[in-house]
């Protein structure tokens, strides 16, 4: 089975999933381009857990885990089927690498899981499941907890970090005025250079030395996924920016796919 890509999806606002804007059609683009996974494997912010933990849900709900939003996302199903088995192969792998995790029977899909999905498989036919994002990791963790997701890439796995390239949500309005913070822009472009470069030990680092990065990420969970996601990467995959804009003023839309169609 061809090596499968690596994908990391910023999911922005809720709202995404029913304001499409310049992300949507290249995330459902990027779907029919790709030859089909076996399973998606999701690694997202709003799954968080003390320790890590794989979701072996046979059929996973859709989870609305957020308020304040217009009824219409409410209504909104993702009904994917679960992949009990290749979660189980995926706590094999992950304890071979010195990361024990345990299973989750009755875990949903979080937002950051089913929101982008509905673009990159409409249809919800590719199997779906997730891996928490441990509360106490730091970025070079992160990076090699994507590290030991490699192997699952020669098993038709799919794996997609799902965050947000920039998540200030004291600045985030609802009304967008039209104008992009400037900050959300410079670090996103910085961002962009040092993944475009595989400059992966620079890619750890960024929260410390980016330009605006304390604002950009007033906490780190919506950046990490981007790390899991490099390190899922092979040094040598080829990196295809995916440009997403800035929604709501503050929050940048890029994302990427490593490896291959990109290669
Ligand atoms: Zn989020």
């Amino acid at each position: 089975m061809e090596r499968t890509p690596v994908l990391f999806v910023s999911h922005g606002a809720p709202t995404f999933a029913l304001e499409p804007g310049r992300l949507g059609p290249q995330l459902t683009a990027l779907g029919k381009a790709l030859p089909r996974p076996k399973a998606l494997l999701v690694v997202s912010p709003h799954w968080m857990t003390r320790g890590l933990r794989v979701a072996a849900t046979a059929a996973p709900a859709t989870v609305h885990d957020f308020g304040g939003f217009p009824r219409a996302l409410f209504e909104l199903q993702y009904p994917a089927p679960g992949a009990p088995a290749l979660a189980r192969r995926t706590q094999e792998v992950l304890r071979a690498a010195g990361w024990p995790a345990e299973l989750d029977e009755h875990q949903g899909l979080d937002h950051g899981a089913w929101v982008p999905l509905r673009f990159l498989y409409p249809a919800a036919d590719v199997p779906v499941f997730q891996l928490s994002l441990p509360a106490a990791l730091d970025a070079k963790q992160a990076y090699a907890l994507g590290q030991a997701l490699r192997p699952l890439r020669d098993e038709g796995v799919l794996v997609v970090g799902s965050g947000s390239l920039t998540h200030n949500l004291y600045e985030f309005r609802m009304h967008d005025d039209g104008h992009e913070a400037d900050y959300a822009r410079e670090f996103a472009a910085w961002v962009r250079q040092v993944v475009e470069a595989r400059d992966d030990e620079r890619l750890q680092q960024t929260l410390a030395i980016a330009p605006h990065a304390k604002r950009a990420h007033p906490t780190a969970e919506h950046f990490l996924p981007l790390l899991v996601a490099a390190g899922a990467a092979a040094p040598d995959d080829r990196v295809q920016t995916l440009e997403g804009g800035i929604t709501y003023g503050v929050l940048s839309m890029d994302s990427y796919v490593f490896g291959g169609a990109a290669s």
